[in-house]
């Protein structure tokens, strides 16, 4: 992607060197297997302006997951005092699990101009719009259809049958919040969803009160700096 007056970050400076901007926080929630893990991953390789929010999970790693890339994995007592300290920007428990935000690598990101993607649930997605709307955009995934996504659970060869189950009972439940989410994508197919959530972030990072000193920089060009 070429670089576009208004979407470079704060930290990289532009020629002009007026104006910068505030990082985002982009959110993707869905159901369980409609296709968010890939997509995430594709953006990230994509777009270098923008990283991942590694959570904090309760949960035992998966075979193939690893430590500080995919999650930090941390004992309930951990996740205790995370929570008791203020250490996390939103917290949740999912299934039997629990699972949170840590708060001082977003912010920093977002004061240098970077942009963080979350892969958070809806329990999170509210927390992060109490606090911090202006930073927020939300893009809720849905699967093209209940039978696909029942396919793509059963695919998923880490989780037992029992999970698959809950997984299914929980997507109905997960799939209730779309409407509090800013857009919605259906993932009939991944490069056509992966243009949609790129034109998306474009556009966002183009909104005038995400750019800094724009003031400063329309008064130098009407005084013809
Ligand atoms: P999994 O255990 O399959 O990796 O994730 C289960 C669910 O937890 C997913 O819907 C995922 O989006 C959500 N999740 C992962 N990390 C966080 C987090 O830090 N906060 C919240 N609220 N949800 C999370």
């Amino acid at each position: 992607m070429s670089a576009e007056p208004g979407i470079e970050p704060a930290a990289s400076g532009r020629p002009n060197g007026a104006v910068q901007r505030r990082g985002l926080m982009l959110v993707l929630s869905s159901p369980s297997g409609a296709g968010k893990t890939t997509l995430s991953r594709l953006l990230l390789e994509r777009d270098s302006h923008l990283s991942m929010s590694v959570s904090v999970t309760t949960r035992p790693k998966r075979p193939g997951e690893v430590e500080g890339r995919d999650y930090h994995f941390i004992t309930p007592e951990r996740y205790r005092a995370l929570v008791a300290g203020d250490g996390l920007l939103e917290h949740a428990r999912v299934f039997d699990h629990y699972y949170g935000t840590p708060r001082a690598a977003v912010e920093g990101a977002l004061q240098d101009g970077r942009d963080v993607l979350f892969d958070i649930d809806w329990q999170g997605t509210q927390q992060l719009a109490a606090r911090a709307r202006d930073d927020l955009v939300a893009v809720f995934i849905l699967p093209p259809s209940a039978a696909e996504l029942e396919r793509r659970l059963h695919t998923r060869a880490q989780d037992s049958a029992d999970v698959i189950a809950r997984r299914m009972a929980r997507a109905a439940d997960e799939m209730s919040h779309w409407a509090e989410y800013d857009y919605v994508i259906v993932n009939h197919a991944v490069e056509a969803s992966l243009a949609s959530l790129e034109a998306i972030l474009r556009a966002e990072r183009l909104r005038r009160e995400r750019q800094i000193g724009l003031f400063e920089f329309v008064a130098g060009l009407q005084a013809g700096a």
